[in-house]
């Protein structure tokens, strides 16, 4: 398996080499060069399989020769064995059809551990086996950072840089991450928002001067490897509900369209999915882009969703390369006008490509607490703000009645303790698995955000090199 970039000017590279680069040198994302698939009874043959064997058998046909079936069993094994439920990802039915995906039983909390706990373990073997060391940086807006640094936190090889956007996390995302104590752990706090961190972070990729200096790798989504573990769990939860014989809709509460985008994949490769409602709060670039093609970034407003606080989504660039024809330099040219205008209409062959599988809805702060106390009235279910603006989305969809539909719980309740209790009057307890949070120390590194001045701050620090 080949990886290009979406904007057609960077070398092909393997799964081993897409881990460990970030963007690609023309400032694109990598993304197969074709769509693995399976048939119906290749998928029927996985049901009742335990979550770390279905894993290896979804994952390795992306992963090609960088890793044997063997290999990626154990350490699909490994990264899910430390989440807190036997089934790793449980379904929760709601009513006759509708279901939540429970993606927060991880470390952190949050369905981002799914792919970073097996991102941790690819960075180890693959840095291990080429006798290199790898600089992470990256951007959150709350979860990513936490996530990520629980999987590299100690590990050989790899040190973390993560930028957070000061004041606009809750408690518990900023003190996961800021109350590690790991030599290779670096928390830096900007005065600006996670968009303002992330296109920091892009142009770092593309910095000549910093390229001389350090490898840099990605645990943002930009990272393919996050997106392939995603795929997973489509599958799984499908299987459970009927698949490949019924075909299952998804609502994915969504920030940079990593999460939607890898059931975008699990369709690509056969899996029967008949709809998937992109989900986003008044931060709604994507349901502005998906329902009438404009693309256009308006300023960052803080709500009770940080994670889906977003502008400007990195991977919406991989679905407009995949719809749009797979032409490089037209999305290239596509992408650098976005760039320096914040404003794009998607092209008739890219919306068309979308609409067959994605609708959008869009929640504001009542519907979100509306349904985050409904769930609680009528399922007894604490669910979180994110998972009740995809709740919200998957009950103002319109789809057949017959097709059930699963609503990714992408966060535990206890994360966004504040806003729950503000809706429900119910406070969620920590699991114990977080420990003594609010007793350790917390370390971070105040920066006004200023680009030359992160740069230098990470040269600086870095340990690479010396
Ligand atoms: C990251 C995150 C999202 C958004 O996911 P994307 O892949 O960025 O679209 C939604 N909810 C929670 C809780 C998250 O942490």
């Amino acid at each position: 398996m080949q990886y290009v970039s979406t904007r057609g000017a960077a070398p092909k590279l393997s799964f081993e080499d897409v881990t460990l680069t970030g963007l690609a040198s023309d400032g694109g994302l990598y993304i197969p060069e074709s769509w693995p698939s399976f048939s119906a009874s290749e998928i029927a043959a996985m049901r009742g399989l335990p979550y770390a064997e279905i894993a290896a058998r979804v994952m390795h046909r992306f992963v090609g020769d960088s890793l044997s079936f063997e290999e990626l069993r154990e350490l699909t094994g490994e990264a899910y064995g430390r989440f807190a439920h036997a089934a790793v990802v449980p379904l929760t039915q709601l009513d006759e059809r509708h279901w939540l995906m429970e993606l927060f039983h991880g470390p952190t909390l949050a369905f981002k551990d799914v792919a970073l706990q097996l991102l941790g373990l690819f960075f180890e073997r693959f840095l291990a086996r080429r006798g290199e060391q790898l600089t992470l940086v990256g951007a959150t807006s709350g979860d990513t950072g936490s996530a990520a640094i629980d999987a590299v936190a100690g590990r050989e090889g790899v040190e973390i840089f993560m930028l957070h956007p000061q004041g606009r996390i809750s408690d518990v995302q900023r003190r996961q991450m800021t109350t590690v104590r790991a030599p290779n752990v670096h928390n830096i706090a900007i005065s600006g928002s996670f968009d303002d961190g992330q296109a920091a972070v892009k142009r770092m990729f593309t910095d000549p001067a910093l390229k001389g200096k350090l490898q840099l790798g990605a645990v943002n989504s930009i990272n393919w490897a996050r997106l392939m573990a995603q795929v997973v769990y489509y599958f799984t939860s499908a299987l459970q509900l009927g698949a490949p014989d019924r075909p299952v809709a998804f609502s994915v509460p969504t920030g940079n369209f990593g999460d939607v985008f890898a059931g975008y994949v699990a369709a690509q490769m056969g899996l029967p999915v008949a709809k998937l409602v992109v989900a986003t709060n008044i931060n709604d670039i994507l349901h502005r882009a998906l329902s009438d093609g404009d693309y256009s970034a308006g300023e960052v407003t803080p709500t009770a969703a940080p994670s889906m606080d977003i502008q400007v989504s990195s991977n919406f660039e991989r679905l407009l390369f995949d719809c749009g024809g797979r032409d490089g330099n037209a999305l290239a040219d596509q992408m650098r006008a976005f760039e320096v205008s914040k404003a794009m209409r998607l092209t008739n062959a890219q919306r068309e490509g979308a609409s067959g599988l994605f609708t959008s809805v869009r929640a504001d702060q009542d519907a979100m607490a509306h349904t985050m106390r409904r769930a609680f009235q009528y399922c007894g279910e604490v669910i979180d703000p994110h998972t009740a603006i995809g709740l919200h989305a998957a009950h103002e969809v319109d789809l057949s009645p017959d097709i059930p539909v699963v609503t990714l719980a992408t966060a535990h309740p206890a994360k966004f303790r504040d806003a729950v209790e503000r809706a429900t009057g119910t406070r969620p307890a920590l699991p114990a698995r977080v420990g003594d949070l609010f007793a350790r120390e917390e370390h971070f590194t105040e920066l006004e955000g200023d680009y030359d001045q992160l740069v230098d701050f990470i040269t600086t620090n870095a340990v690479q090199g010396r």
